[in-house]
């Protein structure tokens, strides 16, 4: 049977790292049918008159799992970003970002292995803003909720218990932001009290940034609120090779979407040169949520194989391969593998 996927190719270096995404997937021997929509965002606001298309929605109903590649936003204009409007309209509350060393990567640290549950639906990505032309003052709604706390910390504690890592750290603001942030924080310890086998801590944003750049094998599970989740991300993305290497999906309760960490990139687009490896880490994460969990096991032994040999690499990490040689010679080994 065919696994019937919804594939978005987005722009930038998006459609570059899907065709890599896609060779490497069915290197695994599996069957995808693909239902592609080539045009979202830009090219969609100029075809439909719209950024992100119903029909678009309505084709990852249907599939319930999507593939999805980074699409642009325009910076302090121009129309709401296409990726939080997906979050918010297909409610895919929990943004999963593993965080893991890759072997033969020189990074300031060796062994980091930890994972960003980041809240993907509310707080300052609320879309709550606005500007009061009269006094020039513009204003933006950080909205905590009970429920939508409750749930991405309940994911985070559920995940660390299931896959023995822990502790869980809440990241949050509440010295300052003592409302919003407070009742993330305040949610996150009677969840702590529900999970006695799981450790448990706690630490201030600022303080947080600190101690990952000093000493980031000490943390495993992270929780937090939609920005600081963001910034996190791209922060760890650091410690363990770049933007080029980190994966992540996007899981609510009804329907899943999966997307690397890294944006449409435009300083490198349409030269070959994309590292496609955080959206195929991406895919090995949609493979386990389809229960392929051992075609996901060959895509990361490969991918460990290559990154050791220190084979076909591309420029990000210090290679010479374009993406597409980079995913020919994935693709090879994936074969040896399954
Ligand atoms: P970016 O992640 O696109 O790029 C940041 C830096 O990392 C750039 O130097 C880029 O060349 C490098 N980089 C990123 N991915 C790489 C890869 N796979 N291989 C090698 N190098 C890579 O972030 P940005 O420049 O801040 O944002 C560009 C656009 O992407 C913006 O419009 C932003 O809104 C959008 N964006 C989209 C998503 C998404 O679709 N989920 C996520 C983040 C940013």
């Amino acid at each position: 049977m065919a696994y019937r996927i919804t594939l978005l190719p987005g722009d930038g270096i998006g459609p570059e790292v899907t065709a890599a995404t896609v060779r490497v997937l069915e290197a695994t021997g599996l069957d995808f049918e693909w239902v592609e929509h080539a045009d979202l965002g830009a090219s969609a606001l100029e075809k439909y008159d719209t950024p992100l298309p119903d029909h678009i929605l309505d084709s990852i109903r249907k599939t319930r799992v999507a593939l999805k590649a980074p699409v642009t936003t325009p910076v302090a204009t121009g129309f709401k970003s296409v990726n939080v409007q997906l979050r918010q309209k297909l409610d895919l509350y929990a943004n999963v970002r593993p965080c893991r060393s890759l072997p033969g990567l020189k990074t300031p640290f060796k062994d980091v292995d930890l994972v960003i549950f980041r809240e993907n639906t509310e707080g300052l990505y609320s879309g709550m803003e606005t500007y009061d032309e009269r006094h020039d003052i513009a204003d933006s709604v950080a909205r905590i909720s009970r429920k939508g706390s409750e749930r991405i910390i309940r994911f985070c504690f559920e995940y660390a218990q299931t896959h023995g890592c822990d502790p869980v750290t809440v990241v949050h603001k509440a010295n300052i932001l003592k409302l919003t942030s407070g009742m993330f924080l305040t949610i996150a310890r009677e969840f702590a009290g529900e999970f006695p086998h799981v450790t448990f801590n706690d630490r201030i944003i600022d303080n947080m940034c600190m101690q990952l750049v000093v000493n980031p094998q000490a943390y495993r599970c992270i929780v937090t609120t939609n920005l600081f989740g963001d910034i996190l991300s791209d922060l760890a993305a650091g410690l363990v090779g770049g933007l080029g290497v980190v994966a992540g999906a996007n899981i609510g309760d009804d329907y899943a979407v999966f997307e690397a960490v890294h944006g449409s990139a435009p300083d490198i687009a349409g030269k070959n040169i994309a590292n496609p490896t955080a959206l195929i880490r991406s895919a090995e994460m949609m493979l386990v949520h389809l229960g392929e969990t051992e075609a996901a096991l060959a895509i990361s032994r490969a991918l460990r194989e290559q990154y050791s040999e220190k084979d076909h690499l591309t420029a990000d990490v210090g290679g010479k391969a374009g993406t597409d040689a980079f995913a020919d010679r994935l693709a090879e080994r994936i074969a040896i593998h399954v």
